[in-house]
């Protein structure tokens, strides 16, 4: 990690912008769950400890008119933090402005602002998610410093992250940012083989460049879910009533016919004659009887996916094998979930998302090695893309 983290600046007496995450689920004004907000404390707290003058922001949903800004408003989420931290957090409703200027010039070291979500800018035109030049340089002259500790939004070019960082003279990665770059480039950049990468989710149209830039890396790809059915119709297979993407057949030949046998598709599968969840059966072999529909591994699969992970050193996850969603076809989601934890040593990532919720249901957040915060972000790692969110900050 090249990146300069809050250990390289020196935050006493000086402004700093701290960009997080707090895009947490509100139902009328209540915080269903707190995890962002507790996820990114660590860094608000050594920042304050340094004797920093804490300015925070998040963006909170999407904005496209005005009626949509009550439920984006980040009023209450100041006042949760508040009482986590035991400190005062004091909230200014606005984006810009001199209210906003002058709470920010008024503060003192170790106190903390928190203004309002950066997404009521979009109104602008989208100012903010299409990264309005102006607003990012307006954004980074409200203070010295900035600290980018805002994982999920990592991977898009806004103005609240890569805006600032452009216009700002010192920036730096928060705690949780940091640690979601070292865990995934741990697993995808320097694995210890044998590396075993899952590949699920409905549709292969999403998961191309992943698969394409794991095909280089993995010893072993295993495929599950919707996306399969595609693979195995281009196989020759007979897939019933399954999602299947004809328009990627082609290149899940391709895709095939370059893995020197890396990619492993399921052999039987757990069927139902809709999308429902029916009793769980399960074909014979590798062909979906016509008039039904595959929703999940079948048994053998099952367990050629939890053989093909024994002795791994380094898996990552990124897709359900199943509609794990419903009670019947769970099985094969939770079924590698529960293999790859039992592997002794195993470095263990998941890439956030179902899968990630899968392995939570179950009680295995501690069993993982990494659950990223961030599904859109630890996607596009794994296509082994740039997020420019990280890649504005600077080096060390
Ligand atoms: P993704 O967002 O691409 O990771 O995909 C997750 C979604 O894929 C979940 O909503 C699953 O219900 C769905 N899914 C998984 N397996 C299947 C399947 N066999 N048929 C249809 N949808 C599936």
């Amino acid at each position: 990690m090249n990146k300069k983290t809050i250990k390289d600046l020196d935050f006493k007496g000086k402004k700093v912008l701290l960009r997080v995450d707090f895009n947490v689920p509100i139902k009328d004004g209540v915080i269903q769950s707190d995890k962002r907000i507790t996820a990114a404390m660590p860094t608000i707290k050594e920042v304050v400890k340094a004797g920093g003058k804490v300015i925070l922001f998040s963006h909170l949903g999407r904005i496209k008119e005005e009626a949509d800004k009550a439920k984006g408003d980040l009023a209450p989420v100041a006042k949760h933090l508040a009482k986590l931290l035991g400190q005062e957090v004091k909230f200014v409703n606005a984006t810009k402005g001199k209210e906003l200027e002058d709470a920010i010039n008024s503060m003192k070291e170790k106190e903390i602002v928190m203004f309002q979500n950066t997404r009521y800018e979009d109104l602008n035109n989208k100012a903010e998610s299409k990264n309005s030049p102006e607003l990012g340089k307006y954004w980074a002259s409200l203070g010295d410093v900035f600290v980018n500790d805002a994982f999920g939004t990592a991977h898009r070019a806004h103005a609240s992250n890569v805006g600032i960082a452009s216009n700002i003279k010192e920036s730096a990665v928060g705690l949780l940012v940091q640690n979601e770059l070292e865990m995934l480039g741990k697993g995808l950049d320097k694995p210890v083989k044998p590396f075993v990468a899952i590949i699920g989710g409905a549709k292969v149209s999403d998961k191309i460049a992943v698969i394409e830039n794991l095909l280089t890396k993995a010893d072993k790809i295993l495929i599950g879910g919707g996306m399969a059915y595609t693979f195995l119709k281009a196989q020759g297979h007979a897939v019933g009533n399954s999602l299947v993407e004809d328009d990627y057949i082609d290149l899940a030949k391709k895709f095939l016919a370059e893995s020197n046998g890396k990619i492993l598709l399921p052999i039987d599968h757990a069927i139902a004659s809709t999308y429902a969840d029916e009793d769980r059966k399960v074909t014979d072999g590798i062909d979906i009887p016509e008039g039904t529909m595959a929703l999940d591994l079948g048994d053998k699969s099952i367990k050629m996916y939890e053989e093909s992970l024994t002795g791994s050193k380094t898996v990552v996850w990124n897709g359900p094998m199943g509609v794990a969603e419903f009670e019947n076809f769970k099985q094969g989601t939770e079924s590698v979930a529960k293999a790859i934890v039992k592997q002794p040593g195993v470095f263990s990532v998941i890439g956030g998302g179902d899968s990630a919720a899968a392995a939570i249901k179950l009680g295995f957040e501690d069993k993982f090695t990494h659950i990223s915060t961030g599904g859109g972000a630890s996607l596009t790692y794994m296509e082994g893309k740039v997020l420019p969110g990280i890649e504005a900050i600077q080096n060390k």
